[in-house]
């Protein structure tokens, strides 16, 4: 697997589409068979995955039925959430106690780990001892917003490996340096991302966008990059990612970046919308949307929404397989409204493609 490599797979069974990229990947090669292998998912809150605030179990259960085909039995699930709640609740509302039992699995809570500090650059930082002691650390986030840092993904899941003292201290550093630093300590491995339904804006949760789609790779910096624009950031706006690229974590996505599409992006949405994501879908004209390409117009709309733009599109915005080979006056997103007056190209786009997309339509308008 090449470091400058995401391998995404779209889906809706998370458990089945993990064991697929693993298997293309061939991931145990580079797992020696005594390895301790700890997975880390984020369990923020004791809340369903289905929330948009944590990682599904299912794709966590994928993960260690893979592993242990091929014979890697020394696996460990590790987690500390935030400081409002017990990572022992988390484990149980969250599905992890089962998983812990049905594949002989342990469960370490982070939150009663013991700690120790440990030097980057010019920071000290405690980290929690069950997490300095493994061979392989498989990053296991959730593809979501997060209201202080705009995104969270592979470098801030590292955040819950330490102890909630730390994690005090992260928010009187401000987050972004000390999040950078810390994962100068703590290697992450592999990175899989839960992009199956990430909440739109806040880490707890609360409004979930069916995006479904699971992304792979090595370095945390160019999956979080990556992860920036498919919500509509560009990576330099992140801070905590361009410091931890800065002292050598990673790479940013760059024009050698291979983003390897496994299969098509073509699953039907069928999430009901929340109050919030129907008050966005209300400039939209959907028609058979696939769900990740949907999801990323919405978002899209999120984020022109905080910067005071959203009110500024006058007509509302085309997308779906129902449009393809359809001409149409006004805007369309993806390929399928290629015959628009104007359309936003990709299959599916991102965010910030969109965005930019939008925000060209519109001075245009102004233009004419
Ligand atoms: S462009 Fe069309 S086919 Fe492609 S993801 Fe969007 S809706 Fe689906």
């Amino acid at each position: 697997m090449l470091n400058n490599s995401i391998y995404v797979i779209y889906g809706q069974d998370p458990h089945k589409m993990i064991g697929e990229v693993l298997s293309a990947l061939q991931i145990e090669q580079t797992i020696p068979e005594d390895a301790l292998i700890g997975i880390k998912p984020n369990l923020v809150v004791a809340k369903p995955s289905t929330s948009g605030a944590t990682t599904s179990p299912l794709l966590v259960a994928g993960i260690i039925e893979y592993l242990e085909s091929k014979g890697r039995n020394n696996i460990a699930i590790l987690e500390g959430s935030w400081i409002g709640d017990r990572t022992a609740r988390a484990f149980e509302v969250c599905g992890y106690t089962e998983i812990a039992h049905k594949y002989d699995v342990s469960l370490i809570d982070l939150q009663k780990d013991s700690y120790r500090l440990h030097q980057a650059e010019s920071m000290e930082i405690a980290v929690c001892d069950a997490v300095i002691h493994l061979d392989y650390l498989i990053n296991v986030p959730v593809l979501k917003g997060h209201c202080q840092t705009k995104i969270t993904c592979a470098l801030k899941n590292l955040k819950g490996c330490i102890p909630n003292s730390e994690k005090r201290r992260f928010h009187t550093l401000g987050l972004h340096k000390p999040i950078a630093y810390l994962n100068e300590i703590i290697t992450t491995d592999l990175v899989v991302v839960d992009g199956m339904m990430g909440d739109l804006n806040f880490e707890e949760g609360g409004n979930p966008v069916q995006m479904d789609m699971i992304l792979v790779g090595t370095d945390p910096v160019l999956i979080d990059s990556y992860v920036a624009e498919l919500l509509g950031y560009a990576p330099e706006e992140i801070e905590y990612i361009k410091i931890a690229e800065s002292i050598g974590v990673g790479n940013c996505v760059n024009q050698s970046t291979e983003i390897i599409e496994l299969n098509p992006a073509h699953n039907r949405k069928n999430l009901a919308p929340t109050r919030e994501i129907e008050r966005l879908a209300q400039y939209v004209h959907e028609l058979d949307a696939c769900s990740a390409c949907y999801g990323s117009l919405i978002r899209a709309l999120a984020r022109l929404d905080e910067q005071g733009l959203l009110r500024q599109i006058h007509e509302k915005t085309h997308i779906g397989q129902g449009y393809r080979g359809k001409s149409g006056k006004g805007i369309g997103v993806g390929s399928c409204t290629r015959d628009f007056d104007i359309s936003i190209p990709g299959c599916p786009p991102t965010a910030k493609e969109i965005i930019q997309g939008l925000i060209d339509s519109m001075q245009q308008t102004t233009q004419r």
